[in-house]
Parts: structure tokens; C-alpha cells; sequence
């Protein structure tokens, strides 16, 4: 069972593309870093962390786990200031989504629901959104598991994509992830995860995984 309501989330009879948002459709390292640039702080790229990894732009001092979660959550609060989206993706979903339903699948909490949904709107990724920091394998899994559709799975975090794979029959797991200093540390996903460039690469591997599934699906029973 998930703690999290999906029912108002309503599925077409197409293919599902469930998407992460930052650093996948808004971009997330690049603004972040900005934002503590605005309040005199900075970020060093010296592991796949946030926390521990702030330093204070006077003295060079790490400042705190627990003010690193509050600049976080005051980044998320002002998102609509200072996150755009990723090169080329605003066209290919809209492009993707004449086939097949879109569904945003944030790890943000969810207080700041309204703040990433003007700002998804006012880029025109008119798409339902689910705000949770729940692991994303068992809600894909509610959304989709009694459905005999393609589906897909596009994320920047290993931990992610481990975890819709261990839960969702399948699905076609995609790793897409900016090519910042930060990501350089990012943990690797796994040998039977796809690693997609950009969004192009990511459009191409989406519709040959729909096209060879609507193929052997419509191919005659032996
Ligand atoms: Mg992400």
C-alpha cells in the first residue's frame, strides 16, 4: 500500500510516461546554485550531496545540515523565481503526450505543489503532478501495475530508476541526468538501464519502446 492519493490521477487506454521534474524537466543543480550565490553561499561539487558540500561564501565554513534543508525547502518555496526547463523538453513531451499520457512524479515535498504547478502551467507541461518523497517504485506500481500498456520511467537518481524497476514489470527505465560537476559523483544505475544524452535520445528510445511493444502485442499468437 502507498500513502499517497492517486485517484484522481485518470489513465487513457495509451501508453504511460511518468517523469521526475528536477533535473529532468526543470532544472534543479544550476538554479540551486544561483540561489545560494543570492544569500552568500556557495556549493562545492565534492560528492553526490547536498548537505555537507554548502559553504559559507565568507569564511569557506560548511554550514549545517539543518540550514542546508531550510535552503532547500526556501529554493522550493521560490522555484517559480528561478528554475527553467531542460533543453527541448517542453516540445518533445507535448510531442510524446499525442501518444501516450504524461505524468509528473516529484520528489519534493508536498507543500510546494502550487508553486511547481504555475510554474510547469506557465511553461505550458499542462500534466498531473504527484508531490511526495515516498519511494517512486510502489506508486508507479499503483498507477500502472493492472494495465497491459507500454510504460515508461525517466529519472536523474539511480535510487529512483532501482526502484520502479523493482517494482514495475517491463518498463522502460531511462536515465537522464544533466552533465554537471555534481553528477559526475552521482551514483551509476544499473547495466540494464538506459542511459539517454538529452531529451532527443530520450524521445527516440520512448517511441522504439512503443512502437516494438504495439508490434508484439498486434503480432498473431503462435
Ligand atoms: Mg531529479
Amino acid at each position: 500500500m502507498i500513502e499517497l492519493d492517486i485517484s484522481h490521477i485518470r489513465l487513457g487506454e495509451r501508453p504511460l510516461i511518468v517523469c521526475d521534474v528536477d533535473d529532468v524537466v526543470l532544472q534543479f543543480i544550476g538554479p540551486f546554485q544561483l540561489f545560494l550565490q543570492s544569500q552568500g553561499h556557495e556549493f562545492l561539487p565534492r560528492s553526490f550531496r547536498l548537505h555537507g558540500n554548502i559553504v559559507s561564501k565568507a569564511d569557506g565554513v560548511a554550514i549545517e545540515d539543518q540550514q542546508v534543508s531550510r535552503l532547500i525547502e526556501e529554493f522550493f518555496e521560490a522555484q517559480e523565481l528561478w528554475q527553467t526547463p531542460l533543453d527541448r523538453v517542453v516540445e518533445t513531451l507535448g510531442r510524446l503526450s499525442e501518444e501516450a499520457d504524461v505524468l509528473f512524479l516529484t520528489a519534493m515535498q508536498p507543500r510546494f505543489q502550487e508553486q511547481r504547478r504555475r510554474l510547469l502551467d506557465r511553461m505550458g507541461l499542462l500534466f498531473p503532478l504527484l508531490a511526495t518523497e515516498q519511494p517512486k517504485g510502489p506508486i508507479v506500481h499503483a498507477l500502472h501495475a493492472s494495465r497491459s500498456l507500454p510504460v515508461v520511467f525517466i529519472d536523474d537518481m539511480a535510487r529512483n530508476l532501482h526502484s520502479v524497476r523493482d517494482h514495475v514489470a517491463d518498463c522502460l527505465l531511462i536515465h537522464l541526468m544533466p552533465n554537471s560537476p555534481v553528477h559526475r559523483f552521482a551514483p551509476a544505475a544499473a547495466d540494464d538501464i538506459t542511459r539517454a544524452a538529452d531529451w532527443a535520445h530520450a524521445a527516440e528510445l520512448i517511441e522504439t519502446h512503443f512502437l516494438s511493444n504495439t508490434v508484439s502485442r498486434a503480432a498473431p499468437a503462435a
